[in-house]
């Protein structure tokens, strides 16, 4: 009696018990993406394109605030001439959508951290930081991956002088490929450095003929000395082109006509924009007060730029100068497993065809990064570790390894048998 009320308890608590999940040790740890992409500009999306394609388990995560974000057509990108950024990324996406293996979600990656694999120990492992914004509201993630692209673009640095942030992008641009044919034949304004001026011009001298280089002040002794060890005979050069060099700082610039005024048709890859533009110039030279105001239609800067996040460089991105991400020729970055794509990598090409073909060339370089790793691991698995060092590359095998398992279990007599091995 008294034993089988014992049983029944026994039994009862085991059916009390049973709903636990008990771990199962031999369950492998699991690794969320084989990659996280930071940056959905087109740099990212290429990436992106490029896993999906092999499908690869990858996610982008992008913060919305595109270097060309401002403008009003992109151009000179093979296909897309004169579409929107914002069309060309929504075309991109659309497409890349329906590949299963990969997805894209807005958010900032806020720290990525670097760890011991738990599936393939010596290869890289992250755990990335996000601040996402999902369909609940905002949320903050830690996401594991084995490998991360940086596609985190570039900002450029706009003066504080009234009227050029306003009007940036929109007839004061940065690349005459971007913008310039738009704004060919007109008054045009080069706003740099004295140092500056021949490189700017040279870059337009195909474009426009009334060319006024706007050098703010810069046109000292020590900026002529520059100009005459880089380019002896540079002013003649100059006057011989009717480039005027203008020193008197500049007050402001005031848009008078917008050009983007009018239809303008989206199946055309390039229309004129007859943008016009007040730049107001202190008369500093005769010690009066006197100011003078000259109109041009388009301008041409060369501000710097700098990295759009200092996310690379938290995470330890050996930074090139000036301030880019350092990366060999297959947009690997000093860490292992980081690789870096876009206007941010330091192959100082910044345009989109560039950004395209540096996220496709990560994306390769990734894929065949992974597929090595996974052939080592199974390697180990089937012959033992004994036979693979931690983390050793496959190429570095020891040849006689490459035999056996070529040969397997087979017999010398064997059809498979690839023979005794031949150094
Ligand atoms: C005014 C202007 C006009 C231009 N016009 C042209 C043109 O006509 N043709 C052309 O070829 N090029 C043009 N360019 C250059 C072009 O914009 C860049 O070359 C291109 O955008 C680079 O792409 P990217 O993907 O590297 O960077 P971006 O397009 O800048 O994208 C980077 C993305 O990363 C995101 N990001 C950054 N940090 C994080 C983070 N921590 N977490 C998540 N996301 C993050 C950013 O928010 C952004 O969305 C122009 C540039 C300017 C300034």
């Amino acid at each position: 009696m008294y034993l089988s009320i014992a049983l029944l308890i026994l039994v009862n608590l085991a059916s009390l018990v049973s709903p636990v999940a008990i771990p199962n040790k031999r369950l492998p740890p699991r690794i969320d993406y084989d990659t996280i992409i930071v940056g959905g500009g087109p740099a990212g999306l290429a990436a992106l394109s490029g896993l999906a394609r092999v499908r690869r388990k990858a996610l982008l995560i992008d913060s919305g605030e595109y270097r060309n974000g401002l403008t009003r057509n992109m151009h000179d990108v093979l296909g897309h001439d004169g579409v929107t950024p914002a069309y060309f990324r929504h075309s991109a996406r659309g497409q890349i959508t329906t590949y299963k293996t990969v997805s894209f979600t807005n958010g900032t990656v806020t720290k990525i951290t670097p760890g011991r694999n738990p599936v393939s120990p010596g290869t890289s492992f992250f755990t990335v930081t996000a601040d996402l914004n999902t369909t609940v509201g905002p949320t903050t993630k830690q996401l594991t991956t084995r490998k991360v692209i940086l596609a985190t673009g570039l900002i450029d640095v706009i003066p504080s002088t009234p009227g050029l942030a306003e009007n940036w992008a929109k007839g004061i641009y940065w690349c005459p490929w971007c913008d310039g044919h738009e704004h060919a034949d007109q008054p045009m304004g080069l706003l740099c450095d004295l140092n500056d001026a021949v490189g700017a011009f040279r870059e337009i001298i195909t474009l426009n003929s009334d060319v006024i280089a706007y050098v703010n002040g810069t046109d000292t002794p020590e900026y002529r000395a520059l100009n005459d060890a880089a380019f002896p005979g540079w002013e003649k050069y100059l006057a011989e082109h009717n480039v005027k060099i203008e020193n008197r700082t500049i007050i402001s610039i005031k848009r008078v006509k917008d050009g983007s005024e009018g239809v303008h048709d989206p199946s055309l890859p390039s229309t004129a924009e007859f943008d016009l533009f007040d730049i107001e110039l202190a008369n500093k030279t005769d010690g009066n007060d006197v100011r003078e105001i000259h109109q041009r239609g388009v301008f041409f800067t060369s501000f710097p730029s700098k990295q759009r996040s200092s996310l690379g460089e938290e995470t330890g991105v050996y930074m090139y100068s000036p301030g880019r991400l350092g990366v060999d020729q297959n947009m690997r970055t000093n860490i292992d497993g980081i690789y870096a794509a876009g206007d941010a990598n330091s192959d100082n090409s910044t345009n989109v065809p560039h950004a395209m073909y540096s996220g496709k060339r990560a994306a390769v370089f990734l894929h065949q990064k992974l597929s090595q790793e996974d052939s080592v691991w199974e390697v180990t698995r089937l012959l033992g570790s004994k036979f693979v060092k931690k983390g050793t590359r496959f190429q570095k095998l020891d040849p006689r390894l490459i035999w056996r398992m070529m040969n397997g279990r087979s017999r010398e007599d064997d059809i498979l048998h690839a023979g005794d091995f031949d150094p």
